[in-house]
């Protein structure tokens, strides 16, 4: 009696994981019956040694491809666990030979079953990849990389990158703000270097009277222009501090006349036409790296495919996603005349799947096929997603190392708002103004607002309801974001978010010594070993620093986030890399 206990308990489990195992050992198993003159029990023993080991080899394949699903676990499982129950507790009662050999057509076809599962997930995967090859940019179809992926579950193809973190996004607290206009102030402290490159020159002067629109610091070498984002009066310009250091501010103070200076509307331009009205229109990232759009799409490189940044994968932030909800077809328009400034054969704007209405209001927009070249790609929610070459890596399986270009390897990406602004670009708007979210458990109504470039910190918290208790105002999110020292910091092209902690959520512990419990390596998604380039700055030894890849930090905080011990990581490896680059320049 305890044998047949025993061959039920097996028959449930050799079931259950070759069920969902998919094509485990129940096929094999009543071909030893049949064909040999084993007995089942015997056949049972086998599928204990050999097949269930083999069925959860596979299961943990099928589990990473994500080849599994519920419907495998009650078309193949249950059956299974019953045949194979059943069939132990009548091993020894059944003699008839009808009845065996029907038993065992039955697990055939059981297997049979798991076998046409298995083959048709792979024909889909196989053509999703396959189409998703068309987006990247080796030489025709990667048979091996479809192969990897297939089955041994490489992730290149997941739409995610390796290691990487995932902190409490606390995007509820004004993802439904929809976006709102923020009344234009009565001074605004414009800066004149808003951007990667040189600071822009003053072409106004003290007392003139300048309208919303108007050029008033003109681009130096690879810079920007910038505009008065208000009508009033030139009242001064001074050295002001900003979220990350010093430059000088034109302070307009607002007349209230409402007069506004744009550029005439572009109808369907030529490239040569998109370029030149970005340059001129003074468009840079607006994610946060302020390289001047314009440089960006003077490439001589041949570009397959422009990526739209959709990620916003910071924590709190959510003007991006406002954007995407409110604005998808202004988004698509501006994508598509990035992607034709390079021309470029298509556009994927890549989203990561926590914002399920951005994704659907885009692809709203798609489904009337009026763009057929674009496409929205859900990406895993996981930090750093939304840094540059995580993000190519995610969409297109390119590795970019820190001394290459994404440019080589046909590529471009620019964000959500960056695209937005290169359609208002085109319909006339120089880029004054920009979407922002006010947010923080330390404010009183987060909100998503249109700000005009200049507007002063304090003027931003007095009309979202105040600050209620912060210790840290970060320009920025509170992964890359810049903490400062004053309210009184003007908002620029690339501040997409003031966010106001309280206590409780600000990093303001003191660091303590490393404990060496290698947290920090196992989330840097660069793959570094960021306890050593610290240990190694701190010592004084750059050139050990940058053997361990100081170089290579996207200084995305991952790091310093995970920290138990508090280490400052990224500060330390910024000023690693300030110093290796200086360096470099004195060789
Ligand atoms: S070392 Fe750099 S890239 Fe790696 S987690 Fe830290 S900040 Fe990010
Ligand atoms: S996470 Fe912090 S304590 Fe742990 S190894 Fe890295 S630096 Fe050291």
């Amino acid at each position: 009696m305890s044998a047949i206990i025993i061959y039920i308990i097996i028959g449930i489990a050799g079931g259950i994981i070759g069920g969902m195992g998919m094509g485990g050992g129940t096929l094999l198993i009543p071909l030893l019956t049949l064909f040999t003159s084993a007995e089942q029990h015997l056949a049972q023993s086998v599928n204990l040694i050999a097949f269930i080991p083999m069925s959860v080899v596979a299961l943990g394949i099928h589990i990473k491809n994500k080849l599994v699903d519920f419907k495998y676990f009650w078309w193949i499982s249950v059956p299974a666990v019953i045949t194979s129950a059943i069939g132990a507790f009548f091993v020894k009662d059944v003699q008839s030979k009808v009845l065996k050999i029907c038993f065992g057509a039955f697990l055939i076809a059981l297997g049979v079953l798991q076998l046409i599962f298995i083959v048709v997930d792979i024909v889909k995967k196989y053509k999703k990849i396959k189409k998703n090859n068309q987006n990247d940019f080796s030489k025709g179809t990667n048979y091996v990389k479809i192969y990897k992926t297939i089955f041994l579950g490489e992730k290149y193809m997941q739409n995610t990158f390796k290691h990487g973190i995932h902190p409490d996004g606390k995007k509820y607290l004004s993802e439904n703000a929809e976006i709102e206009s923020f009344p234009d102030p009565q001074f605004v402290y414009i800066p004149v270097q808003q951007h990667s490159g040189p600071p822009s020159e003053p072409v106004v002067t003290i007392g003139e009277k300048v309208k919303a629109g108007q050029l008033i610091a003109k681009a130096q070498g690879r810079g920007c222009n910038v505009f008065a984002s208000i009508a009033g009066v030139v009242k001064g310009i001074e050295k002001r501090p900003t979220a990350t250091g010093k430059c000088d501010h034109i302070i307009i103070e607002n007349d209230f006349s409402g007069d506004r200076q744009f550029f005439t509307k572009l109808v369907d331009p030529s490239r040569e036409e998109i370029i030149e009205r970005v340059t001129e229109a003074g468009i840079v990232g607006m994610g946060g790296a302020g390289f001047p759009v314009g440089a960006k799409l003077k490439t001589d490189n041949k570009i397959k495919t422009f990526i739209i940044n959709g990620a916003e994968c910071e924590p709190y932030i959510t003007c991006d996603y406002r954007l995407m909800v409110e604005h998808p077809e202004e988004i698509i328009k501006g994508s598509l005349y990035l992607a034709k400034a390079v021309n470029a054969e298509n556009v994927v704007i890549a989203v990561e799947d926590n914002k399920p209405k951005g994704i659907d209001s885009l692809n709203g927009v798609l489904s009337s096929g009026k763009y057929p070249n674009v496409e929205v790609r859900a990406l895993k929610t996981k930090y750093p997603q939304g840094d540059a070459k995580k993000l190519i890596y995610s969409v297109t399986g390119y590795k970019i190392s820190a001394t290459r270009r994404s440019n080589e390897f046909g590529v471009l990406v620019n964000n959500i708002h960056t695209a937005f602004s290169v359609y208002t670009a085109i319909e006339g708007l120089p880029s004054y103004s920009r979407v922002m979210t006010v947010t923080g458990e330390a404010i009183n109504n987060p909100k998503n607002l249109i700000v005009p470039n200049g507007t002063l910190f304090s003027d931003l918290i007095d009309f979202c309801g105040g600050n209620n208790g912060a210790v840290e105002i970060i320009s920025g999110g509170p992964m890359t974001g810049f903490g400062v020292l004053s309210d009184k910091i003007a908002t620029t092209k690339t501040t997409g978010c003031l966010l106001l902690l309280p206590r409780k959520e600000a990093w303001l512990d003191k660091p303590g010594p490393c404990i060496n419990c290698g947290r920090c390596a196992r989330a840097c998604p660069s793959l570094l070993m960021p306890m050593y380039i610290d240990l190694y700055y701190k010592n004084g030894n750059l050139d050990l620093a940058e053997k361990y890849g100081a170089l290579h930090c996207i200084e995305c905080g991952s790091c310093a986030f995970v920290c138990p011990a508090k280490r400052p990581l990224v500060a330390s490896i910024k000023q690693a890399k300030a110093k290796l680059k200086e360096r470099s320049k004195k060789k």
